[in-house]
């Protein structure tokens, strides 16, 4: 699927993994900058930055900050309500 750059997620808790098996709990809103398929179906690999984040204004010199496995689900649902 196709996300574009600067697509900001909503991730809750259980929609987002650190690394595979690491279900995140706490609630992630994230500026995507790419995703990236993975081996698990189901889940993308997503480099994003948080959207406290001050790039591409400031501090943030780095193409991203975040990194983690996301739920195409809510990838898609993000996709679709930003229409
Ligand atoms: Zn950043």
């Amino acid at each position: 699927m196709e996300l574009p750059a600067g697509t900001v997620v909503e991730l809750r808790p259980g929609k987002w993994q650190l690394r595979p098996g690491s279900v995140g709990d706490v609630i992630h809103h994230v500026r995507v900058v790419k995703v990236h398929e993975s081996l698990t179906t189901g889940w993308m690999w997503v480099y994003a930055h948080d959207v406290t984040c001050a790039w591409p204004e400031a501090d943030c010199a780095v193409p991203w900050c975040l990194e983690f496995l996301a739920s195409e689900v809510a990838l898609r649902a993000a996709v679709d309500g930003g229409r």
